[in-house]
């Protein structure tokens, strides 16, 4: 019967871990999907705000510091993404150890129970 509870509790617990797992995947991808939609728009708003000055002066006078802006702006939102992408591929990269945890899939011992991979 202790082992009943035992193999419960363990698989409890390892259902608990997936589903953070999952749902921190999930929102890394969400996050990640949401950065790149807006990266989009300031494309977007980067040429028309160009154009917009070039309207009221008719120059291009302003385009050097508008288009360094936006460069500046979406360079960053880039490097969210890129950090978003590497935090979900580290995310993949784990095993689970028979104690019902998962560790990175590099590991050769578990950090938890000490068995050898
Ligand atoms: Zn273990």
């Amino acid at each position: 019967m202790n082992e009943f509870f035992g193999k419960l509790k363990t698989g409890i617990k390892n259902t608990g871990i997936n589903v953070k797992k999952t749902v921190d995947v999930s929102s890394f991808r969400l996050k990640a999907g949401r950065t790149r939609a807006e990266i989009e728009e300031e494309y977007y708003n980067f040429g028309k705000r160009i154009f917009e000055n070039y309207q009221n002066t008719k120059g291009f006078q302003e385009v050097e510091t508008v288009a360094e802006e936006f460069c500046r702006k979406i360079e960053g939102m880039q490097n969210e993404v890129s950090s978003l992408d590497a935090k979900i591929q580290e995310k993949k990269k784990r095993k689970k150890c028979p104690c019902g945890e998962t560790v990175p899939s590099n590991t050769k011992f578990c950090p938890f129970c000490g068995h050898k991979f």
